[in-house]
């Protein structure tokens, strides 16, 4: 079964209740600032709500991060890793972890490299023992999606993690076939923002 991480990003809360009266639950906003102005009245009154970062992650918001967010889909580099260690050895339970790929190695995008993935993995589960469990990408626009899903779900197999956050509004579909566990869209369910 497919997850649908509902892309909140940028509108009101209003919205968002219009989506939870038809029953949906698992939610992605991109910026920390944001959410923790939406969410949390929200979660007081829908305890059920799963809340997903989506969006670059500094270290000097990870305390608010882990505060409000149930998954972090955008571990992306060893300083954040260590960040994260840092507030689980203080004993503080640390959300859900996604680790993000750049799959197409674009230097404006944000992800692990693939050439470093299978290392930085290792690193955050074994070294680490952060509590990651799944990958997210983003494929570049202008290349066929398929090459990357395939990519991402043979990483995700090797490395026995069970989900794969893969596919937005123009590519959901090929996601799903290719195995995505958590497909997030936005506008196409909540408009152009
Ligand atoms: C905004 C965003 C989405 C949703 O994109 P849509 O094209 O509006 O569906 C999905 N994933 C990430 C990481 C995003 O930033």
């Amino acid at each position: 079964m497919t997850q649908l991480v509902a892309v909140s990003k940028t509108h009101p809360v209003a919205t968002i209740e219009q989506a939870i009266a038809l029953g949906q639950r698992v939610f992605g906003e991109n910026r920390v600032q944001e959410a923790m102005l939406k969410f949390p009245a929200l979660k007081e009154h829908y305890p059920d709500i799963e809340l997903h970062l989506l969006g670059a992650l500094q270290t000097n918001k990870i305390k608010e991060a882990i505060e409000h967010f149930d998954v972090i889909e955008t571990l992306d580099r060893k300083k954040l890793a260590d960040a994260f260690a840092k507030e689980q050895a203080r004993g503080t339970v640390l959300p859900k972890l996604y680790i993000q790929v750049n799959t197409g190695n674009e230097p404006q995008k944000a992800g692990i490299l693939p050439q470093e993935a299978n290392e930085f993995i290792i690193y955050c589960k074994d070294t680490l023992h952060l509590p990651v469990v799944g990958l997210m990408c983003i494929p570049p626009v202008d290349e066929p999606p398929a090459p990357h899903f395939t990519y991402l779900k043979d990483l995700a197999a090797a490395h026995n993690l069970p989900y794969l956050s893969m596919g937005m509004s123009n590519d959901w579909q090929d996601a799903i076939k290719f195995g995505a566990t958590h497909i997030r869209v936005g506008t196409a369910i909540f408009g152009s923002r």
